[in-house]
């Protein structure tokens, strides 16, 4: 058994060593990043479909590598919470889009809510509520301008102590979104029993509105449940007119997706969307 064993580990070491090497340099390359403010976060609008203004944006994370090139968040989020930065990256992102929040309110004289996607793991690790609060004091950002979107993944960790810091980030003022709604494994019993505000529909089901007519019946369902518990509704990744005019239909309250704008760096979104509020 031991030879054989000895064979294996020789067959595969190779490989090993070469996925270990990559591993690292990500590591490194991430951490590097975070700690010299190379990582950048873009803005995409958020829609009021009563008013069909821009109320808010969702901030969404953006690295650049010269070797690596443009690296997905859905790639390296995924990684950093597998390597331990993800803790590190959420703080530098809330503080980042709290601050940008802050300073847009402050010149244009508006009342925009930015949302921050904080990682299951972050939000559960002890001492969240209170590094929220700091960056509340030192952004000076107004918390009724914050809202954050944790996936129903994190459902799976259901746990009393999750109720109680959302309850206490909600008591702060701040806005708790349930990101990618329907995709998780979550049961309705978690959902009402989840202390959320606002339900987003995941893009899969915004999808398929228009050429399935099993798909309208099912946003409508969702958004029927989510006023049944007095959630409001944002559907994610509206791409066409015709699936925004059934998410009208159908109360849905607010929207985003590239059929309005596609996430915007801070310049962009300084001069498209905010001269124009
Ligand atoms: P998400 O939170 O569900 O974000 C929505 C994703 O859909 C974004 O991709 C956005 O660019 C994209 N999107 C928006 N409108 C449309 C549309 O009309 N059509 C299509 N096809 N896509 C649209 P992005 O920026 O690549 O982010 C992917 C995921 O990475 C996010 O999904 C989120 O889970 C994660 N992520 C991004 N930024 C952060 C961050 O700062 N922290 C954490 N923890 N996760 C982040
Ligand atoms: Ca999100
Ligand atoms: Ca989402
Ligand atoms: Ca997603």
């Amino acid at each position: 058994a031991k030879s054989t064993r000895g064979n294996q580990y020789r067959l595969y070491r190779p490989n090993m060593d070469e996925a270990n090497d990559k591993w690292l340099l990500l590591e490194t390359k991430l951490h590097q990043a975070l700690k010299k403010d190379i990582l950048e976060l873009h803005y995409q609008p958020k829609i009021d479909l009563k008013t069909d203004k821009v109320v808010g944006m969702e901030a969404l994370l953006r690295w650049y590598d010269p070797e690596l090139g443009q690296m997905p968040p859905d790639r390296f989020i995924p990684f950093a919470e597998e390597c331990g930065l993800i803790n590190d990256i959420g703080v530098w992102v809330l503080k980042k889009a709290c601050a940008q929040a802050r300073a847009w309110n402050q010149t244009y004289n508006l009342n925009l809510r930015v949302a921050v996607n904080i990682s299951p793991i972050h939000i559960s690790t002890f001492g969240f509520v209170k590094m929220v609060r700091g960056v509340i004091a030192e952004t000076k950002i107004d918390p009724h301008t914050l809202e954050i979107e944790i996936t129903e993944m994190s459902m799976l960790d259901y746990t009393e102590d999750l109720i109680n810091t959302i309850e206490q980030l909600r008591s702060l003022g701040i806005t708790i979104s349930l990101d990618d709604f329907g995709t998780g494994y979550s049961s309705l019993n978690y959902l009402k029993k989840f202390p959320v505000d606002v339900l987003k529909i995941d893009r899969a089901f915004v999808r398929d509105i228009v050429p399935e007519k099993s798909g309208i019946a099912m946003i409508s369902a969702m958004i029927s449940l989510a006023h049944a518990l007095n959630l409001q509704v944002v559907a994610e990744g509206v791409e066409e007119e015709a699936e925004l005019k059934v998410l009208r239909e159908h109360g849905c309250e607010f929207v985003q997706g590239y059929y309005f704008s596609k996430p915007l760096s801070v310049e962009e979104f300084t001069n498209s969307i905010l001269k124009n509020v």
